[in-house]
């Protein structure tokens, strides 16, 4: 009885466990970071710990537990090995052994540079915290210290996460979700520290080209306040943008916070390339209300052990794209006729993905886990973006709304409306409440648009949104067109390697395959630069004989070319637009 009651007041009183996790990079070229992570207060028999198989904003499963090595589980004080087995392939369960302060080491394997993997090497430590840190099933509210041990006192710390004071490089994390959520940059990298609307905002920049800091802190303070404007101020303490500079490479991936970006490190003084940057800063900047506190249901808990499904993803990421064209346009950074050869590019690269008449909106979202992030040859046939077409719907609807009520109302009433019913309290919507938010705005029943264009396979009508704007999709025929064959051919290693056979194109109906070499026009070599001026000296209907390598077999087949494609389209103004289509379209894009 008595011992009945102590352990009742023992259980009443007993503290909640703490978490501490330690980052340390003792040898960066061997790429391991070395991660420990203090259980302290601990009271089962069992510790159970999972890695994330995925990151928010990056919709497939990456099995991050892929890089875990040398896993031990010991007592605080390193006296008492504890035993530990794997359940299943992100699981691990350690036997406790009434052992209440425990830690828990193991390294990580770091050598993707990617916004949303780990790299440690000589010049610096990244990482996302869904790549690298375990958590506890039941646990994940429990807030989180967190140290970092760089190698040398020269390098820094840089990291959305609020640093405990008085600490070094030691911070707080509310709970795992949050922890996760913070991208962390360690190194030598360029610091630049600058205010907009009285927060402080850093960017963090690794890695040299011909980048112009203080011209990209101008252009983004624009693009914050353009975005605060529209969302009524910015719902942080302060903001990080992480941008790393490489070879060739473009990504981003959003937080709360912060943001991390990759972006061609040469690529900056172009104005097309610098405007592409900026549109990236945008995107990753307005995904801090839209996905990350505007979140599908599906999404409002993640679930770090599985796919997380939505149809939603169309609003999420395709908007925000919209966005990311018109926000630069706002800001200045362009005007008007940049914005329409944007779209014009955007339209461009819709009406060549043949997939768009096969896989409906909601759907491309729902399976972004098996296909958009994992694309293969035939992709373009049977996949339309969720980013490309969702841009263009919302486009769409932006016109709807705005030549309904003569730019008195917009896709912006939208987004507010979206931040104070659902963002704000990080309620998660649901493809209903998402149509009936549109809906109010807009003040009509758009059930059959949602059916059409969002949940069916119907051609997008661009020319009807944008009549009452005195615009149309106009589609050019360069070099007076090429006869169609249907191929996307790509020089690699001096072979001319077939990458795209488009579905009902004359090169597919013969049989012509992607991954096929292809050799010779009729019996004449042809190279991947020449292919469309050898195709011009044919006419439609004319039969070409079309010689390739199919897994090293010669072939050489007839085939009967089609009539020339558009190669792209431009949106272009009426000849003769009226005053209202006039007032329109300045009401929509300023003055042009
Ligand atoms: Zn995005």
């Amino acid at each position: 009885m008595i011992k009945s009651t102590i352990t009742e007041t023992k259980t009443l009183n007993y503290p909640l466990p703490s978490l501490t996790y330690f980052v340390k990079m003792p040898h960066p070229t061997s790429h391991l970071f070395e991660v420990g992570l203090q259980i302290e207060h601990w009271s089962n028999s069992l510790l159970n710990l999972k890695m994330p198989v995925w990151t928010p904003g990056s919709y497939l499963v990456r099995e991050y537990a892929r890089h875990i090595q040398d896993f031990k589980a010991v007592s605080k004080d390193k006296q008492k090995k504890l035993l530990s087995q794997k359940i299943s392939k992100n699981h691990w369960q350690v036997e406790t052994k009434e052992v209440e302060n425990i830690l828990i080491t193991y390294r990580v394997y770091a050598n993707e540079l990617t916004v949303r993997t780990n790299h440690l090497d000589n010049t610096h430590g990244y990482f996302n915290g869904a790549a690298l840190f375990y958590f506890i099933p039941g646990l994940e509210a429990t807030p989180i210290t967190l140290e970092i041990v760089p190698p040398n006192s020269t390098w820094k710390v840089s990291t959305g996460l609020p640093a405990i004071p008085e600490k070094v490089n030691q911070f707080y994390a509310k709970d795992f979700d949050t922890l996760i959520d913070s991208p962390f940059e360690i190194g030598s990298h360029a610091i630049y520290s600058f205010e907009v609307l009285g927060k402080p905002h850093q960017y963090a920049i690794w890695g040299t080209g011909n980048i112009q800091p203080n011209q990209v802190i101008e252009d983004t303070k624009k693009i914050i306040e353009t975005e605060a404007k529209l969302f009524n101020g910015l719902p942080y303490d302060n903001y990080l943008f992480i941008l790393h500079l490489t070879q060739n490479s473009f990504g981003g991936l959003e937080h709360k916070n912060s943001c991390s970006l990759i972006y061609s490190r040469f690529h900056f003084k172009d104005t097309d390339k610098y405007n592409r940057f900026l549109q990236l800063v945008a995107h990753e900047f307005f995904h801090l209300w839209n996905i990350k506190r505007i979140r599908p249901q599906a999404l409002e808990t993640f679930d770090y052990d599985q796919e997380n499904y939505t149809p939603s993803l169309w609003f999420s990421e395709g908007t925000t794209s919209y966005y990311d064209m018109v926000i630069p346009l706002r800001a200045g950074i362009y005007d008007a006729h940049k914005f329409l050869e944007i779209l014009g590019k955007e339209i461009t690269r819709f009406l060549s993905t043949p997939g768009r008449k096969v896989q409906p909106l909601s759907e491309s979202s729902f399976d972004a886990w098996i296909k958009l992030y994992r694309r293969d040859n035939n992709s373009d046939n049977c996949q339309i973006s969720y980013y490309l077409k969702g841009e263009l719907v919302s486009l769409l609807l932006d016109l709807l709304i705005r030549a309904k009520h003569q730019n008195q109302r917009s896709l912006d009433n939208v987004m507010v409306q979206m931040w104070e019913q659902f963002g704000k309290s990080e309620t998660g919507f649901t493809p209903h409440q998402l149509q009936r938010v549109i809906e109010s705005v807009a003040d009509m029943d758009l059930q059959s648009f949602f059916n059409l264009y969002v949940d069916s396979i119907e051609e997008l009508p661009f020319n009807k949104y944008l009549n009452p704007f005195g615009l149309q999709v106009k589609p050019i025929m360069e070099d007076d067109g090429v006869p169609y064959l249907g191929i996307k051919v790509q020089s690699e290693n001096n072979k001319e390697i077939i990458k795209f056979v488009e579905k009902g194109s004359p090169a597919s109906l013969e049989g012509i395959d992607p991954e096929d070499e292809l050799l010779a026009i009729n019996g004449i070599r042809v190279t991947t630069d020449e292919l469309n001026q050898r195709l011009k000296d044919h006419q439609p209907n004319e039969i070409v004989s079309i010689t390739v390598f199919h897994q090293d077999e010669l072939r050489t087949f007839s085939v009967t070319l089609g009539k020339p494609q558009p190669s792209r389209y431009e949106v272009v103004k009426l000849e003769n637009p009226s005053p209202l289509q006039q007032e329109n379209l300045s009401g929509w894009l300023g003055n042009i």
